[in-house]
């Protein structure tokens, strides 16, 4: 398959698994997950008229991504890997949202950043809902008190919550744990499932899917 096939196919799936929800198709967004792969495969997903995009490094994507917006100027631009503090202006001059907010002292910088540079951008609180200890995102627990600071004390623009669910866990679980958190909150945006997961997300609600592999095929092995 092609990857104009690949994103046609996925597509279809994503507005059927809305429709079987009783949910508007446009109402779930699809995030191509280009990390890995080169400005000329990036190109061809763009040629296929797809615009919503995701990447998990900052560095990786200064280097691909400005080209690519010279021709594609009404592309979107997710950070979907962790950002460290000392990353936040560059990461703010670049994507259009950011999806991995985790912590107080990031959604600090992330503030001062947008200052610093005059830009407003949009946010995602990331939620460790299996409290792994090795995985980014805050805790349940801490999620409501980061929510606050980021929209009441910094003026972050929150439009939702993101989570990567545990590999050896019942994703549903977690998805629903967002959803609920999402909701008491008064948040509107849930982006969770992946290649693997993303139908029953949109079932549990997910307003935007994070989809690589199967897009894109197979990530390429990071050069050594
Ligand atoms: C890589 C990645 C994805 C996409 O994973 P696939 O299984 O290839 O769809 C989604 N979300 C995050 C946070 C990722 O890092």
């Amino acid at each position: 398959m092609t990857i104009e096939q690949s994103l046609h196919a996925v597509g279809a799936a994503v507005s059927a698994a809305a429709e079987a929800s009783d949910r508007k198709p446009e109402d779930v967004a699809l995030c191509a997950v280009s990390k890995m792969f080169d400005a000329p495969v990036i190109a061809e997903a763009l040629a296929a008229g797809h615009r919503l995009f995701g990447e998990n490094r900052v560095q990786e994507s200064e280097g691909k991504w400005p080209a690519l917006r010279k021709d594609y100027p009404d592309v979107s631009l997710h950070l979907i890997g962790p950002l460290q503090t000392n990353k936040c202006e560059d990461a703010v001059a670049l994507f259009d949202v950011i999806q991995t907010v985790d912590r107080p002292k990031l959604a600090r910088s992330l503030a001062k950043a947008e200052e610093k540079l005059g830009l407003k951008r949009q946010y995602y609180i990331q939620v460790n809902t299996g409290e792994e200890p090795q995985k980014a995102g805050a805790t349940p627990a801490e999620a409501d008190d980061l929510i606050r600071l980021c929209r009441d004390e910094l003026g972050l623009t929150v439009v939702g919550l993101m989570c990567i669910p545990p590999v050896d866990d019942e994703a549903v679980l977690h998805f629903g744990l967002l959803s609920q958190i999402a909701a008491r909150n008064n948040l509107s945006g849930l982006s969770m499932g992946m290649s693997g997961d993303y139908e029953m997300a949109i079932a549990c609600g997910a307003t935007l899917v994070r989809v690589g592999s199967a897009i894109f095929g197979d990530r390429p092995k990071p050069a050594a």
